[in-house]
């Protein structure tokens, strides 16, 4: 084995969103509804984590805290694969509908609930990730989520694999916009392109779901081409490609199957870390 072979080109982060049932209680579903976010729990995630145990690679679960309190049993489970966990709202909150004052006591009571219950569970690390539900940011949600004492945010889509500082005090009119200034927040990228859930679970009316094939194909490609380029530009090396992905959709049947070669992929290719979220941010800051 050469020295290149040990050299980190390209960071691989593979998050997980525990959504579970939070959501569809929020909403008030059915139980076929609740269903379907419940296979997350029994099924998606312990498949899940067997693959990542099997293949001796970190993973980062966002939990909602409502996931943490019904499934105790679950989140002992990622803590035991020694995983980050991250905040995901409490019921799977839609942040950018709440009134200000509601939002930001959202994310300190959520911090504080997810902290407690992953102590419970043996994690022994602070809890310094934040992914907002659907993605859904206000304009205030990164300046609560900084002022609660994160260190970053994986809800923006701005950059590949490039970690940066979030800005805040943006002013958009018309005529143009006024960008803010640089937060202490760093930003982990994310893309909807990488995220399973708008290939497999498109909702009522939104169309047929993806073969596992179709999502594959990109995934799979967005891998090799962000090794490439950070093979031809170092100063992508302490960026990561970050993928996104839920237990119930992931996990279900021959789903599991791109996860996998996603993994394989990443080991065949030689210099791809994957990493935890909060290990790939320290190493960036
Ligand atoms: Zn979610």
């Amino acid at each position: 084995m050469n020295q290149a072979a040990n050299e980190v080109i390209l960071q691989v982060a593979l998050t997980f969103d525990h959504d579970a049932i939070s959501s569809d209680v929020e909403k008030g579903h059915r139980p076929f509804d609740r269903s379907i976010g419940e296979f997350g729990p029994r099924v998606g995630l312990p498949r899940i984590l067997n693959i990542l145990a099997r293949e001796s690679v970190p993973a980062t679960f966002f939990v909602p805290v409502h996931t943490a309190h019904t499934w105790p049993e679950s989140l002992a489970a990622i803590v035991a694969g020694g995983h980050e966990v991250g905040c995901h709202g409490w019921a799977h909150e839609d942040h950018a509908a709440l009134p200000p004052g509601d939002e930001r006591d959202l994310i300190v009571r959520q911090k504080a609930a997810l902290t407690a219950a992953a102590q419970n569970a043996g994690y022994r690390h602070p809890i310094i990730g934040f992914r907002a539900p659907y993605w859904s940011l206000s304009e205030q949600t990164l300046r609560h989520v900084e002022d609660a004492g994160f260190t970053y945010d994986s809800s923006l889509a701005w950059e590949e694999t490039r970690i940066t500082p979030v800005r805040h005090g943006d002013q958009h009119t018309i005529e143009r916009s006024i960008l803010g200034t640089n937060g202490s927040l760093l930003e982990a990228p994310i893309s909807h392109w990488l995220d399973d859930w708008p290939w497999f679970e498109p909702g009522r009316g939104g169309g047929p779901a993806s073969p596992p094939s179709a999502f594959a194909e990109v995934a799979l490609a967005e891998l090799r081409l962000a090794h490439a380029r950070a093979a031809a530009d170092p100063t992508l090396r302490s960026g990561v490609l970050t993928y996104t992905f839920h237990p119930e959709c992931i996990g279900r049947g021959s789903r599991a199957e791109v996860l996998e070669a996603i993994i394989a992929a990443g080991k065949a290719l030689g210099g791809v870390h994957f990493t935890r979220l909060d290990a790939a941010v320290h190493a960036a800051k």
